[in-house]
């Protein structure tokens, strides 16, 4: 069906199309006076619908509603990519990788700036550096085009014409989405509607009417044009509204006989969504430092040494404070502490004892990659998800806590406010944290003491048994593994940390079932889509039952579970969850050791 010359050309120039047909939806509204009696033009209390038609009404009514409720944000938007190969035993497995990050700005059309333009002054034209990024070696070959905008547009149906004038609706069915009872209806576009429209099913659910999930493509791609299939996700984050956050993508068949081997599987995740919007006055802000409060006994000064820390904490929580400000760290929570509790077992039994107590933080993004600024340890959240325990979660932090130890402070630049004032999609151009290679080195053999008399002492076979799994894949990760801001944990393609570890490990093996040497992505971290809070997954473990059930660093598609908004301040018996349907380990890291179930 598709030849290899097509271009995946994923709906940017949909974008214009749909802005050009913008106007002709707007006096044309279905929700006119003319709409049935029972769910009548806006009133504050709607009677509920009686006939199927109705409900379509609403749910086109809710769904203006939501884009004109989200026109002023601008949510961070992630894709990561995974091209895919056939591999005899382990099935589709990753070839190469693409990743994308950008803030989504919601209010006219669907437009994105990319955190990963080129490096240094940011590209003139900001298409330019994106462009590069997604046309590496991979597309050359194979003439596609990934267009990472294509990712993220069905976070609507149509932002422009979802409406009864370019489409049929036909009820299929009730369903439940986890706790939430929904009415499943397919959408075709009519006739004469245009290039470019939505094709596929919609979840609505019975309460409110909103559409909670989109599952489907875009009809009618030109002949030089692709849309990529896609299943969207909406959750009930805030009272009143479902907020896009997760989009899979999917494309590829390697079934006998099928005659395109190229394949991929792409996860959107969309965050943020609260975050302030870059308005030119707002970047001219000066970062407020919040100051602890001195506990140094009165009428002394600082002494040199002590200066020199204050400064260093300066710039600690000038950085701190820009990355949760641009979306890329999680506030401060239940995630940290589990990280805090390793970090406080390797301290103690090592008899560490610092003058500030070392704090842990979550980067909010897929790549794995962890640094320290002063006294701060931080972890992507991609890197989190993939860890297969505790044992190698200390590996991971152990390395970040020797070099503040050791001494290896980096960013006291920081500490001049002035660094921090640039937009949030240059933080990459503008912050770093990499250490020297001898200062690598040291993190290293210090990290590999203390963890030797820790209580991961006994438990260091799986962490040299994920930088083995580390190792065969890196070659295909390169994406995923491209630090951002720190050292990555590969150095040209070959895992660059921890090597003791990994000779002490047993051999990899993918038939050893109950061998769990990394997990799939999305499996132990979610991220609340509307203040970037994260949380752990609270999943039951899944047998794993063959090699392929492994995906170790893989793609999966999301299933969360839908529940209702509950307010904060009641514990959630069940709160607004988002697990990875596929996900074979998902045994919450706890301060206990906890390994995933295999089968027996
Ligand atoms: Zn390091």
């Amino acid at each position: 069906m598709r030849t290899t010359n097509w271009i995946i050309l994923a709906l940017l120039a949909l974008a214009m199309t749909a802005a050009a047909q913008q106007s002709a939806s707007a006096p044309n509204n279905s929700q006119g006076p003319t709409a049935p009696a029972a769910s009548g033009p806006a009133q504050p209390a709607l009677a509920p619908p009686t006939t199927m038609d109705q409900v379509v009404d609403r749910a086109i009514m809710r769904e203006h509603d939501l884009i004109k409720f989200l026109a002023p944000h601008t949510p961070v938007v992630e894709t990561y990519l995974q091209n895919l190969t056939q591999d005899p035993q382990l099935g589709p497995i990753p070839e190469n990788d693409r990743y994308f990050l950008g803030r989504m700005d919601l209010s006219d059309s669907i437009d994105r700036s990319d955190f990963l333009s080129d490096k240094g002054k940011g590209s003139k034209d900001k298409d330019e550096g994106m462009e590069k990024h997604l046309l590496g070696g991979f597309t050359k070959l194979f003439k596609f085009q990934y267009q990472p905008l294509g990712f993220s547009w069905m976070i609507y149906a149509d932002r422009n014409d979802f409406d009864r004038q370019h489409y049929d609706f036909r009820y299929a069915r009730r369903e439940f989405l986890g706790d939430v009872r929904c009415l499943v209806f397919d959408i075709t576009p009519k006739k004469d509607a245009g290039r470019g429209r939505f094709l596929g099913r919609i979840w609505i659910e019975d309460q409110d009417f909103n559409i909670v999930r989109l599952n489907g493509t875009y009809a009618r791609p030109s002949r030089n044009s692709y849309y990529f299939h896609m299943d969207s996700w909406r959750l009930n984050l805030i009272p009143g509204y479902w907020i896009p956050a997760y989009i899979y993508s999917e494309e590829g068949d390697f079934t006998a006989g099928a005659r395109n081997k190229i394949a991929f599987k792409a996860q959107t995740r969309l965050w943020g969504y609260n975050l302030k919007t870059g308005t030119a006055s707002d970047e001219l802000t000066q970062i407020r430092v919040d100051s602890v409060k001195d506990e140094t006994p009165a009428a002394q000064d600082a002494s040199p040494l002590a200066a020199e820390r204050e400064w260093q904490q300066q710039a600690e929580d000038n950085v701190v404070e820009r990355l949760e400000r641009a979306g890329l760290l999680a506030p401060e929570g239940d995630v940290d502490k589990v990280l805090q509790t390793v970090v406080n077992n390797l301290e103690i039994t090592n008899n560490i004892e610092l003058p500030r107590p070392v704090r842990t933080r979550v980067l909010t993004t897929s790549p794995l990659e962890t640094f320290s600024v002063g006294n701060t340890i931080i972890v992507s959240r991609g890197l989190i998800d993939v860890l297969p325990d505790e044992g190698s979660l200390a590996m991971v932090l152990s390395h970040e806590l020797a070099h503040i130890v050791l001494g290896h402070n980096l960013g006291s630049q920081y500490a001049f406010n002035d660094r921090m004032l640039f937009s949030d999609e240059a933080t990459f151009q503008n912050l770093g944290f990499k250490h020297i290679p001898e200062e690598e080195m040291a993190a290293d053999k210090k990290a590999v003491e203390m963890l030797k008399a820790s209580p991961y002492a006994q438990k260091l076979e799986t962490a040299g048994l994920f930088l083995k799994a580390l190792q065969v894949r890196a070659p295909q990760l390169t994406a995923l593994l491209q630090a951002h801001l720190g050292n990555s944990m590969t150095v040209n393609g070959t895992v660059a940390r921890m090597a003791q570890l990994t000779n002490g490990a047993p051999p990899l093996d993918w038939n050893k079932l109950d061998q769990i040497a990394a997990l799939p992505l999305g499996g132990r971290v979610k991220l609340n889509a509307w203040d970037s809070k994260v949380e752990m997954v609270k999943a039951q473990p899944v047998a794993i039952t063959s090699a392929r059930d492994k995906m170790p660093f893989e793609v999966t598609p999301f299933f969360p579970r839908l529940a209702r908004y509950n307010a904060p301040n009641e514990p959630a018996a069940n709160p607004v969850a988002a697990t990875t349907a596929a996900n074979p380990a998902a045994a919450t890291t706890t301060a206990t050791n906890t390994t995933p179930t295999p089968s027996n």
